[in-house]
């Protein structure tokens, strides 16, 4: 019981610590988290999407949806 409830309050913190806002020091632009599948290259019969963790802003924009 109380190591269910200690679990719960331990994710809400993490989830609103990960809600903090975080800014580029390079374009001044808010960076948003996202899920970015990348399909990793070279091998031909195990397609194997790469499920990476990445932060947008101006910078790398164009690099990660093209
Ligand atoms: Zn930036």
């Amino acid at each position: 019981m109380a190591k269910k409830e200690r679990t719960f309050a331990a994710k809400l913190a993490h989830e609103s610590r990960t809600s903090h806002k975080e800014t580029c020091s390079v374009c001044g632009k808010e960076k948003v988290p996202v899920i970015y599948l990348a399909a990793r290259t070279g091998l031909k019969d195990t397609w194997r999407p790469q499920r990476r963790r990445v932060k947008i802003c101006d910078c790398n924009r164009k690099e990660i949806y093209g």
